[in-house]
């Protein structure tokens, strides 16, 4: 098929080339035939594990419809299949939740009883990502044109795998999609050319990974044309490397001799081959890092970037206000939506700004269905009360929904966690903005705070620190219940950029307030009525401090690509970390605002 008999079919714009055009296609079609692309996605699976001990059990008697399958099927969360996943990775290879052998298990982000939950995943799971990813160009070229006259500049990390005692790998999703032959063979693309070599990426030890990936990133400054990680706190980790790094990069540079502390060979070699002595450039380097000046660093250093290339939708949010000081406010391309689970959609809209950007789920991608969700009146599952979930195709726009998905390595309605909002739909295919993930966050009392809540209240209080020109750069929480009564603590760590203007201790006593005034009205109860929640305090602590919390959570199995700074934290050796390097402690100064609500 030519280029432009499928410009006419597509309503997303003109194609950057042929193979752009068979992406953009592709999107089209899927987008178009969401239903039948979902019944037939569905049909597939069931064919194929209908007879897996976890299906056989429902009784299923050979259906592949949508209508038996939602009748018999119950809706499920990790710790009901957590019996199951013990068994598979104990080393039982009959064919219990997929009739495909499971090839190894995907380490997700998200905890079970303080582990870390286990995914099960098949090899051709590798293809249906690798396609995603093959259109997330497409759609960017059209909207940012030339990617093809440059380079990307990603900080992409991998982690050792570990093995469960059954024997199969346990890794991040990344990890295992990095060291793929998909993408370490991949063939050569003018549009998607990185910086850096393969064997930085896919070396393990992430000072090495980083500096190699920096240096080259360095070299080839004027070629970079967009600069990026998974999430947004990855880049901003690599932007504090190249603060504390930077002479030693420099020097490198000078010299063209690698650090010696970069002692993996294949690391070495790779970088060698590029790297050559360039006095100039390490100059230049130098005179833009040694200062205390870093605002717009990313663009003063690689000058031809057009759009950093981060998530900062979800929890990620809060680092724009940092990602914006550092890059002098480049557009931040949220491009995907995707989980160990499972990869979901793309962004259909990459350069919109962030509180806009709504995910295109791919009904290729697995069987999807939608819990509808009344934060006020939440739905409670069970197996004697089933849920009625909404299909892809009846979502309505403005209504939120958790997502549960069937996938073919053999999830069947599991409860990803994941609240979403309906925006619209592309042809038949809804899109969706992220909310936020499910869960409570902290809780003293009967009171029930969550991430969203947490992030609002911390939005809300920082407003008062606008006028001292200083930000929170990070946060995390913590019930303390050693205090009667207990109390929330949340932590701060603070940028100030006008160190002779601090905010005084009134202001951040004030912020502790206003942060209350922004919590639920139980939380608020609590505290005026009940008494059973003491005032909010704020512990400021020094700056890099957040840094240090994610080394210890990589030193203790955390990856560097799926880390996101946790919004609650719990675990001792953390809490005394944050403890540690507190500068100051401020409390809120009066009962926040609380009235009874009427009954009707
Ligand atoms: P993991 O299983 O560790 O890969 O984490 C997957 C989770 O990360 C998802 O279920 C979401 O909660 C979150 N996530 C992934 N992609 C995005 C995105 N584009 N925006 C917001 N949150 C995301």
């Amino acid at each position: 098929m030519g280029v432009d008999s499928i410009v006419s079919s597509s309503s997303l714009g003109p194609p950057a080339c042929e193979k752009d055009a068979v992406a953009l296609h592709f999107i089209q079609e899927m987008t178009t035939n969401c239903d039948p692309v979902q019944e037939k996605v569905l049909g597939e699976i069931l064919r194929r594990n209908g007879e897996t001990e976890y299906l056989r059990q429902f009784k299923l008697d050979g259906a592949t419809d949508r209508e038996t399958f939602k009748s018999k099927v119950p809706v499920v969360s990790y710790d009901d299949l957590h019996p199951y996943i013990h068994r598979i990775a104990n080393g039982d290879f009959s064919p219990i939740l997929s009739s495909h052998p499971i090839s190894e298990f995907l380490t997700s982000s998200g905890t079970s009883a303080g582990e870390r939950k286990l995914m099960p995943t098949i090899p051709e799971e590798m293809d249906r990502r690798q396609k995603l990813y093959s259109l997330l160009m497409p759609v960017m070229n059209l909207y940012v044109p030339d990617l093809e006259k440059g380079k990307g500049l990603y900080f992409l990390f991998t982690k050792a795998s570990t093995k469960t005692p059954g024997g199969l790998l346990a890794r991040p999703v990344l990890t295992s999609y990095y060291n793929s032959q998909q993408f370490k063979n991949r063939p050569h693309d003018p549009y998607n050319v990185y910086t850096s070599p393969n064997e930085p990426i896919l070396c393990i030890d992430s000072f090495q990974s980083m500096y190699a990936q920096m240096v080259c990133g360095l070299l080839m400054r004027d070629e970079v044309l967009r600069v990026g990680a998974v999430f947004a706190s990855g880049l901003l980790r690599a932007i504090r490397f190249l603060q504390i790094h930077w002479r030693q990069l420099a020097e490198d540079i000078s010299s063209g001799i690698l650090n010696p502390n970069i002692t993996d060979v294949s690391v070495r070699d790779s970088v060698t081959k590029i790297l050559r002595p360039n006095l100039e450039l390490a100059q230049f380097i130098a005179g833009e890092c040694e200062g205390e000046n870093w605002e717009g660093i990313i663009k003063r250093i690689w000058p031809n970037t057009k759009y950093l290339d981060v998530i900062v939708t979800g929890a990620m949010a809060q680092y724009i206000p940092t990602l914006d000081y550092y890059s002098g406010g480049l557009p931040k391309a949220c491009t995907m939506y995707a989980s160990s689970e499972c990869y979901f959609g793309l962004n259909l809209k990459p350069m919109s700004p962030p509180s806009e950007v709504s995910y295109t789920i791919m009904p290729n991608m697995g069987y999807f269905e939608f819990l509808p969700h009344d934060p006020v009146n939440p739905v409670t599952v069970s197996r004697d009360t089933p849920p009625q979930l909404v299909d892809m195709a009846d979502v309505e726009v403005g209504k939120e929904y958790e997502l549960v998905i069937t996938t073919y390595s053999g999830l069947c309605r599991y409860r990803v966690g994941d609240i979403l909002q309906v925006t619209g739909f592309h042809n038949a295919a809804p899109q969706f903005k992220f909310i936020r993930r499910k869960n409570v966050l902290l809780s003293i009392d009967s009171d029930k705070t969550d991430e969203a809540e947490l992030q609002t209240a911390v939005n809300n209080a920082t407003a008062l620190l606008r006028e001292y020109d200083t930000s929170v750069v990070e946060y995390t929480s913590f019930a303390d219940t050693k205090t009667i009564p207990g109390h929330y603590v949340v932590y701060w760590e603070l940028l100030m950029k006008d160190p002779a203007n601090p905010p005084s201790d009134d202001v951040l006593n004030k912020c502790c307030l206003v942060m209350e005034e922004s919590m639920n009205s139980v939380y608020r109860q609590c505290r005026v009525a009940d008494n059973s929640i003491g005032p909010l305090e704020i512990r400021v602590v020094k700056s890099g401090t957040f840094e240090e919390v994610m080394d210890l959570a990589i030193s203790r199995g955390a990856s560097i690509n799926q880390y996101k700074a946790p919004r609650c934290v719990n675990y001792t050796p953390i809490v005394e970390l944050l403890d540690s390097r507190m500068v100051s402690a401020h409390f809120s100064p009066a009962a926040p605002h609380w009235t009874p609500a009427r009954r009707g």
